[in-house]
């Protein structure tokens, strides 16, 4: 027996130590909880698992040990033969990685990263796999949510209708969107690579803009790609509109918003620029202001862009020491037109009016419409031209050329007036009031002309807004009075009426007479209100008078051709009749010829309703005006009065005496009454007398003249005087009957 020893000391130390370590080791692998580390036999059978296997896996060992490891692969993957594929891999090349999908203990699946290792024995003959996994689904989660924003970015990139390039921090392109290419008709490969500013803008625009942003923020700013990032690139946001040129040239207007790309630490690693086509908004913005400052039927400038051209006009004016023309264009009884063919043939009239001006006109002048039938001419000229008069007479002439609508030839009349920057006015306002009074002074000297504006037009204007201003309070403050004429029977010597005249008082301007102030009145809208006074206190102070003399007195007033277009007018008689208990058929209106020929089927209707109502009317200052004797049958007239020309000249011209006799037959054979005006002298009442005598034994002999047929007024017989005045004269006529008679001798 041979019994050898040998110290194995080292070598029992070293395998305590390997032990040891093995132990370690193996603790090590069971406690790693990141990653799940187990064994499988060659058959894939479960012989080892750690901690981190149990975490990722939901098995604890002992569940585990000794069952198949193709449990964690899913059912479709188990069904394909999948775990024993991979093992046949791993087996093979001692190695088999894959990121799939595994399942949880409690079926949940979970997106792997596993390697299979081969473990063998130094013979190299398989002991089993060491199999490594770990759980990566948050990792999957993340980049899949990733992917999606990219794929999503991208596809709103493609799809956006905006225009989006990307540059990098120097402004070379580095991405443009389909829609880019769109816009700018270059392609993104022939733009990328390519820098900013000169490839699609306008570089006047540049140095514009360059200009503009180094006045606003006090800093040089260069002409280049820093114009369009300098607001970007201190944070803020860069919002302009730009013209973009394209690839064939053409302009298109872009509504441009930079702003700066950043990376993680903050610091600018390119620029992202949008815009959007504004073409379609800046026609529409081009017809609202076209809108808002032309007029819709003739398409000319209206009185806002008159505005502005004439502020234009006066600064180079100023500057130049020239002189800046106005004209007032008014067209002649338009409205004549509108009121018989209607609004639609008005509208042609004008529209070709308009363009008659036009032509009249240089380029650089300016045609607006004022509104109605007023035009508005500004030329801009040396000082000491007279184009305008010439011009003026070519808008004259080329006016009243016959007008075709329809079946219609239509002649229209303009009339004129002219002022000057800057001796007629300092502004637009002053200037077209100088020349519109030029305007109607041409019109009250027979229309169809033009009258360049005098200082005494001035004046006169100024007097009339003055006067027209006081006229606005004359009734508030009690100003006006009214007082009474006589008008006297011819054959009686009676007071068969009187007529109404107004007056006024003004403690500004003084006594002023009705011709002055009425015209002012029917051209504002007092006249109105003038004439509802009037013929309230006339019916009242008449009224008081017949009271007091025991008997009716015949009262005339006059009514205005303005009072006749009043709607209500005959409402507003009835209600003083009836408000002051004076018989209709003692209130007599004057009117003047004009109201007849007006002609509208309203004033007709109006003075039916009156005669209806017992009114009588008288034609006013008959004679001077153009009536037919048609319009005297038509209407239902009851008195006549002959003007005061015709009797001022009496009996000396024969013409005015022709005329008077006329009348006084023509009263005799119609049964209407016939009043002689403005009878200053004895030797007119002596021929009126001897007239009326014939006419009464004319036609119609043998008919008693009744005391009203043939009367007198005048200052023979006495001016307009107070009612208090009036009530006196009656009392004393009837105190003493011979200073009746007297009258007529
Ligand atoms: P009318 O209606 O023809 O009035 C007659 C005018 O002749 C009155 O002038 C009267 O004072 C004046 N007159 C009378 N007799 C003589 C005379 O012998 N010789 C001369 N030279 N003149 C005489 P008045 O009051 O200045 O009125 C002028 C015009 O003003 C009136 O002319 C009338 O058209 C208008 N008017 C006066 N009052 C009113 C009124 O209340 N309403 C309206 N709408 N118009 C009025
Ligand atoms: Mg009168
Ligand atoms: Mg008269």
């Amino acid at each position: 027996m041979i019994a050898s020893f040998s110290d194995i000391t080292e070598r029992r130390s070293a395998e305590l130590q390997a032990r040891e370590l093995d132990k370690r080791f193996r603790l090590i692998v069971e406690n790693i909880a990141d990653y799940g580390i187990f064994m499988l036999d060659p058959s894939g059978i479960v012989i080892s698992w750690n901690l981190g296997a149990e975490r990722i896996k939901g098995y604890s060992s002992a569940q585990i040990i000794g069952k198949h490891f193709s449990i964690f692969y899913t059912d479709e993957d188990r069904d394909d033969g999948k775990p024993a594929r991979e093992l046949k891999i791993a087996s093979e090349s001692n190695r088999f990685e894959e990121e799939g999908w595994r399942v949880r203990s409690d079926g949940s699946q979970f997106w792997a990263n596993v390697v299979i290792n081969a473990v063998r024995d130094d013979q190299g003959n398989l002991l089993g796999f060491a199999k490594v996994s770990r759980d990566l689904t948050e990792r999957m989660r993340a980049e899949q949510a990733l992917a999606t924003a990219n794929s999503l970015r991208l596809s709103i990139l493609d799809a956006s209708p905006f225009t989006i390039v990307t540059t990098d921090p120097e402004g070379i392109i580095q991405s443009m969107n389909p829609a880019a290419e769109r816009l700018l008709g270059f392609s993104a490969t022939e733009l990328v690579g390519t820098a900013t500013p000169s490839a699609f803008y306008d570089p006047h625009q540049i140095e514009t803009r360059a200009a503009e942003l180094s006045a606003e923020l006090g800093k040089p700013i260069a002409a280049g790609f820093e114009v369009f990032v300098h607001k970007a690139r201190s944070g803020g946001v860069d919002e302009n509109e730009w013209t973009f040129i394209r690839k064939d040239q053409s302009r298109i207007p872009v509504h441009g918003v930079v702003t700066a790309l950043r990376d993680a630490t903050g610091s600018i690693s390119g620029f992202l620029g949008i815009a959007y086509d504004v073409t379609e908004r800046k026609r529409r913005e081009e017809y609202t202001r076209h809108v808002a400052h032309h007029d819709y039927l003739t398409a000319l400038p209206n009185r806002t862009l008159l505005h502005d051209r004439m502020e234009r006009a006066f600064q180079r004016a100023r500057r130049d020491d020239a002189c800046v023309t106005t004209m007032m264009i008014d067209l002649d009884h338009f409205k004549r037109i509108n009121d018989s063919l209607g609004h639609h043939v008005g509208d042609e009239v004008l529209k070709v009016i308009a363009q008659r001006i036009l032509s009249c006109v240089r380029g650089s002048d300016t045609v607006a419409r004022m509104g109605g039938d007023e035009f508005a001419v500004v030329m801009e000229s040396a000082v000491g031209d007279d184009g305008a008069e010439r011009v003026a007479a070519e808008i004259i002439e080329r006016v009243s050329r016959p007008v075709y609508v329809g079946s219609h030839s239509l002649q229209v009349t303009a009339s004129i007036g002219i002022s000057r920057y800057p001796e007629d006015g300092a502004n637009m306002q002053q200037l077209l009031m100088s020349a519109d009074s030029a305007m109607y002074r041409a019109k009250s000297e027979g229309r169809k002309a033009y009258r360049l504006f005098s200082r005494e037009m001035a004046h006169e204007a100024r007097t009339k807004m003055v006067m027209e201003g006081a006229l606005r309070q004359a009734i508030a403050n009690n100003e006006f009075r009214m007082h009474y004429q006589p008008q006297i029977s011819l054959s009686t010597g009676d007071i068969v009426g009187v007529e109404a005249l107004l007056r006024w008082d003004s403690p500004l301007l003084g006594a002023i007479p009705p011709d002055q102030f009425i015209p002012l009145a029917e051209e504002s809208d007092l006249i109105e209100v003038i004439g509802d006074w009037v013929l309230t206190t006339a019916c009242r102070e008449v009224r008081i008078l017949e009271r007091r003399i025991g008997h009716s007195v015949r009262v005339a007033v006059n009514l205005s051709a303005r009072q006749f277009r009043q709607i209500n007018l005959v409402d507003r008689i009835k209600t003083v009749l009836r408000d002051t208990g004076m018989l209709p058929c003692n209130l007599e209106l004057e009117i003047t010829e004009g109201v007849l020929m007006a002609h509208t089927s309203q004033t007709q209707s109006q003075l039916s309703e009156l005669r209806e109502l017992g009114v009588k009317i008288a034609i006013d200052d008959f004679g001077v005006g153009f009536s037919s004797l048609s319009y005297i049958t038509q209407f239902p007239i009851s008195t006549l009065k002959i003007d005061r020309s015709f009797v001022n000249h009496l009996p000396g011209a024969a013409a005015d005496a022709a005329v008077t006799e006329a009348i006084m037959a023509l009263g005799r054979s119609l049964g209407i009454n016939v009043v002689a005006e403005g009878v200053e002298t004895l030797a007119q009442l002596e021929f009126l007398r001897t007239r009326q005598i014939d006419a009464a034994q004319g036609p119609l002999i043998g008919t008693p003249a009744v005391a009203e047929h043939f009367s007198v007024q005048g200052f023979h017989f006495g001016e307009a005087i107070s009612i208090e005045s009036l009530t006196a004269e009656f009392d004393a006529m009837q105190r003493d009957s011979r200073k009746r008679i007297a009258i007529l001798h």
